[in-house]
């Protein structure tokens, strides 16, 4: 599964949890299993008019243990008509919540399979959607589908809704004859009923799997089909659609043949089918051979670098390897599955844009969870420990996972790396497995013990804090590279065992060293002909840490020049935007500004500018905002920001806010525009802010600029926008917003906890997430009875962890308030007793000298 707020996290904070480390928090452990399920018929008729859902399901099943007297399976606002075993006996059933126990008419022995079918119907509030026109949004697309992940499957057919088991299943599915039903693996039959105008879909997955990735989408779809290594792939979106098929789609077949390569091993399924449909819960979802996306990934060619659809797709494929075909056997061990889908993301940039454009989105996921390790928590990757399964699906999982197999595979080297995951996908296809498994696995394929790598990276949490420093010993002729592990090694956190690359530079030659980091300081010597122009410590940025090297400027200048690697020219622009108001460093950076070949050094030397802030700085940041690279003006942009009430700057950003053309720099020119602070701004911004763009960016931009504003006027712009008919994601953001601004307008609080409240009811899932965000970032305790109803009923399950993480924050805010509240009495006190002090003083003073003076 993906977030599709992923591309713009920056702008809307706080999606997830803060709540893992608390001693409360229970143990959830995989479920016990009493038999094993090994295939599941469904046969539904699905009308999307009384938008229900009827019929039977079978369930082919065999005790683990002899003596089964009964199975529980899930089944949560099921209306359960009849139930039968395969001889036609009825069997006796009850409910209890979303437990749905039939009893078995005699006790059965291990191994004996038998059937359970089941006669049912429902109304699915989630698990599966309905969508279609209405009043606010007529154009629309009249589309079902489902969302299984994490256990949500269970509201629309009874079953074992647990990733521990896996079986094949068969969806035989009746709609109106104008629609399309797709579901897993391969199409057996399609038949007709003229008399009744339906059509009937009979698919059938041979291949085991869990129950979360039992899927079903009903629409009318613009269909393209290729075939890559063999396998038929093929893209559906809503009729009418298809045009932007050939964009966003036309890398699939060959990531399907890329990553059969790069993973040592072929694509498993017998298809791969990606569909769009209106407002998705996620990004995607990787149910097998057929993930389902969001429709805001069809992009035009104004989002398409800043967004780039490679990675949401990338990341659904990459699932078919992991998630699909080797499955997690437990919601704690989830980050087989998104870790691995997220280090994809990057496997794939770089066989199609170069390791350089990969690791700028490497880096990217590194800031994202230093965010959530500062602010929120820092969690062993691997944990049993959480309320909801939901909560493990945060940046932990995905973004610091992405990186931990980053450097398992720099540890390792690619072609063991590329050994073991073959092995690890051959011997455990078709099963679920826990972290262990993998472990083995390497172990098996490479001969390497791991245990110290697992151990620290996901059964322990956190990152190496290093201070680093280099000198030269002529005498030796040798460099001494000190380095420090600063980070508080307690219990979750360790002290870190890894490999380092050293890259050294003389005036004659450069050249690696590696070297081992294991202790809390050490000095590494390392001899040299002569004392080098430069020392750069993990020059490819492989190791998750955070690192304070000091460096002098020649250094700075030396390797921002000079440097190879990409990342150590981008840490020296960064370096040397701490050296303000100096001639040399703004001419070196105006020349990687404009002249560096790579877009990321580019956009990092604009960031230093920024950080510089003189008008010689600004001038080269104007010259910068003619980058044809999208992606370093969004970083010009955001440096003209800091430029605060800036005559020059703020035309600039104007001008770039209404006619840069490409959405996201749009977007980063309002939040610019905010953060200058010019008397101008909110006129500019409201005035631009309804442009339609790819998935709203531009409007989502607007709404969070106005917040940072902080001018009472937003309020009313931003209410308008949280209204039904404003497109999901608008809504979703302008709540967001309001509830931002609102926090520096106390008068106006209880109004918008009233307003807040009044979207927490909406039928749309994201207005209901922009209002849980909202109150969150509104930071008032009268908005948390609003929460607290949302954190125990919502149905989807991501809006309960974020409720439930907004009334802490909402909490913890107050009880800050509360201490400064108290800090400040004290101090009062303290002031008062200072100023009586001095009087006293004073007065004692004036008494000695008149006693003094009595006495000359
Ligand atoms: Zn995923």
């Amino acid at each position: 599964m993906s977030d599709l707020l992923d591309s713009c996290r920056g702008l809307v904070l706080g999606a997830f949890d803060r709540t893992f480390a608390s001693p409360e928090t229970p143990e959830q452990p995989p479920r016990d299993k009493t038999f094993r399920l090994t295939h599941l018929r469904l046969e539904v008729r699905v009308d999307d008019d009384a938008k229900t859902v009827s019929g039977t399901a079978v369930h082919r099943l065999s005790p683990i243990n002899d003596g089964l007297r009964e199975i529980t399976l899930d089944a949560a606002d099921l209306t359960i008509r009849r139930i039968t075993d395969d001889a036609g006996k009825v069997l006796e059933w009850e409910t209890h919540g979303d437990a749905l126990t039939v009893r078995l008419p005699r006790a059965r022995k291990a191994g004996e399979s038998f059937e359970v079918r089941i006669r049912y119907e429902a109304k699915p509030r989630i698990g599966l959607f309905f969508m279609g026109p209405d009043k606010g949004y007529p154009k629309r697309a009249r589309i079902a589908w489902s969302q299984g992940e994490a256990m949500e499957n269970r509201y629309w057919f009874p079953s074992y809704d647990y990733p521990n088991q896996r079986f094949t299943s068969e969806v035989i599915v009746t709609v109106a004859d104008r629609y399309v039903a797709l579901s897993n693996g391969r199409l057996v039959k399609e038949t007709r009923d003229s008399r009744r105008r339906t059509r009937t879909f009979h698919w059938l997955q041979d291949k085991p799997h869990s129950n979360y990735l039992v899927a079903l989408a009903v629409g009318e779809f613009d269909l393209k089909e290729w075939t890559a290594d063999g396998v038929p792939v093929q893209a559906y979106v809503p009729k009418g659609k298809g045009g932007f098929i050939d964009r966003c789609f036309r890398n699939t077949p060959e990531m399907v043949a890329a990553f059969g390569k790069m993973l040592g091993f072929r694509y498993p399924w017998d298809k791969y089918a990606q569909v769009c449909v209106p407002d998705f819960t996620a990004g995607g979802m990787e149910n097998t051979t057929l993930t389902i996306l969001h429709e805001y990934c069809l992009t035009d060619e104004k989002a398409y670098w800043d967004y780039n659809p490679d990675d949401l797709l990338s990341h659904e494929l990459a699932h078919m390897w992991f998630g699909d075909w080797v499955t997690t056997k437990s919601w704690g061990h989830i980050w087989l599955n998104e870790s691995f889908a997220t280090f994809c993301e990057y496997l794939w940039r770089e066989h199609k844009y170069g390791a350089d454009d990969a690791l700028v989105a490497i880096l990217d996921d590194r800031t994202q969870y230093f965010e959530e390790a500062e602010t929120r928590y820092k969690r062993p990757i691997v944990t049993h420990k959480f309320v909801d399964a939901s909560d493990m699906f945060d940046v932990h999982t995905y973004q610091k996972g992405g990186n931990v197999l980053h450097m398992l595979r720099f540890v390792l080297g690619p072609d063991l790396f590329q050994k073991a995951i073959s092995h690890y996908l051959t011997k455990h296809g078709g099963q679920n497995v826990e972290t262990n498994d993998l472990k083995v696995a390497i172990e098996e394929a490479t001969g390497r013990n791991l245990d110290w790598f697992f151990d620290e990276w996901l059964y322990k949490a956190g990152h190496p804090e290093l201070e680093v420093s280099w000198s030269w010993d002529d005498k030796a002729k040798q460099v001494l590279l000190k380095v420090k592990q600063t980070q508080e090694v307690k219990d979750p956190v360790p002290l870190f065992r890894m490999p380092v690359e050293i890259e050294i530079a003389t005036d004659a030659r450069v050249w690696r060293e590696r070297v081992q980091l294991e202790k809390a300081e050490q000095v590494f010597h390392l001899d040299a002909p002569a004392r080098p122009k430069a020392v750069m410590f993990d020059p490819d940025a492989v190791l998750l840490k955070k690192i304070t090297f000091k460096k002098d400027k020649d250094e700075l200048l030396w390797q921002l020049a000079n440097a190879k690697s990409v990342a150590a020219r981008m840490q020296a622009a960064e370096g040397l935007g701490t050296f303000l108001s100096d001639d040399r460093v703004v001419a070196a950076l105006r020349k990687a500004l404009t002249k560096d070949k790579f877009w990321g050094v580019r956009r990092e030397a604009a960031t230093a500018l920024g950080e510089i802030r003189s008008a010689e700085a600004r001038e080269v940041l104007l010259e910068g905002a003619k980058d044809k690279e999208s992606r370093v003006r969004r970083g010009v942009y955001r440096a003209l920001g800091k430029f605060r009430e800036d005559d020059v700057a703020f035309k600039a950003l104007a001008k770039a806010y209404m006619e840069d053309g490409w959405y996201y720099p749009m977007q980063t020119a309002a939040l610019a525009l905010a953060e200058a602070r010019h008397p101008k701004a909110f006129e500019t911004i409201v005035k631009g802010m309804d442009r339609p763009s790819q998935a709203e960016v531009v409007t989502r931009g607007a709404c969070m600029a106005l917040a940072n504003l902080r001018d009472e006027k937003g309020i009313e712009v931003l209410k308008e926008r949280t209204a039904y008919g404003r497109p999901e994601l608008v809504r979703f953001a302008s709540a967001t917003a309001l509830g931002k601004l609102g926090s520096f307008h106390e008068k106006r609080r209880d109004e918008i906890v009233e307003h807040l409240a009044a979207l927490l009811r909406d039928t749309n899932y994201r207005a209901r997430y922009g209002a849980v965000m909202g109150l969150e970032e509104l930071g008032y305790t009268k908005g948390i009875a609003e929460l607290e109803k949302t954190a125990e009923r919502e149905l989807i399950a991501h809006l309960r962890v974020a409720a439930r993480l907004a009334i802490k924050a909402v909490r913890e805010k107050h009880a800050e308030g509360a201490k400064k509240v108290e800090q400040q009495s004290e101090l009062d006190k303290l002031k008062d007793e200072n100023k009586e002090l001095k009087s006293r003083v004073a007065a004692l003073e004036s008494r000695i000298e008149t006693i003094a003076k009595r006495r000359k």
